[in-house]
């Protein structure tokens, strides 16, 4: 799948439209989710526009690992110390409205199972 690289979140990265940032580095971005889900919603993306999970190289194994330390940080210093949810939308079924891979931190109550 092939869908254009340049979203919303290509223009947060250059700080062309405002969002509330909460940790960058040289590979990834995170911010908080304008639509929260939950009492903490944070988005983190990786900096390179992958359009979805589904389209992730095995050259992007360690961007990928990267994300998810990257969510446990965030997760961290957002004080979800009771837990918290991650999730990647990925493609039409799995719900995914913005295409730039992204990891969502869902926490600060109790979430349900299965999701809708
Ligand atoms: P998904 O449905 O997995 O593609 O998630 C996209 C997420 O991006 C949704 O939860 C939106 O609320 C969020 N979102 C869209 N635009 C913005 C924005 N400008 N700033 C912060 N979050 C956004």
């Amino acid at each position: 799948m092939s869908k254009t690289t340049e979203t919303i979140f290509s223009k947060i990265i250059r700080r062309e439209i405002p969002a509330d940032i909460v940790y960058e580095d040289n590979l990834a971005l995170a911010f908080k989710d304008i639509h929260p889900q939950a009492p903490i919603h944070i988005i983190v993306i990786p900096k390179k526009p992958i359009p979805t999970l589904a389209d992730a190289e095995s050259q992007d194994h360690a961007l990928l690992g990267h994300l998810l330390l990257t969510a446990k940080r965030v997760a961290k210093e957002a004080g979800l110390e009771k837990g918290y949810r991650v999730v990647i939308n990925t493609g039409d079924d799995g719900g995914q409205t913005v295409h730039h891979l992204h990891v969502h931190i869902l926490g600060g109550r109790q979430l349900n199972w299965p999701p809708g």
